[in-house]
């Protein structure tokens, strides 16, 4: 089992992870996080917090594959 081993899924979408013989898993980096009772979520890839997790993910998704942020994207950060 090689965490780090990216499945064919990984060309065509968000990046997919290897986890048995014949078994991926999506690779989620989103991270929940609650402040003052009110819930955010973390790309742990860049480490930006959004109060949406679908733009938490749409982060984590750039990051990975383009190793970089998107300025739209970030526009939709909490801080
Ligand atoms: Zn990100």
């Amino acid at each position: 089992m090689n965490l780090k081993l990216l499945c064919l899924k990984s060309q065509i979408g968000s990046p997919h992870i290897i986890i048995g013989s014949n078994k991926c898993v999506r690779r989620t980096l989103v991270r929940e996080i609650s402040k003052n009772g009110e819930r955010f979520y973390v790309c742990e890839a860049c480490g930006i917090i959004y109060k949406e997790k679908s733009w938490a993910t749409k982060c984590e998704d750039y990051c990975t594959k383009h190793g970089a942020c998107s300025l739209e994207i970030i526009s939709h950060a909490v801080n």
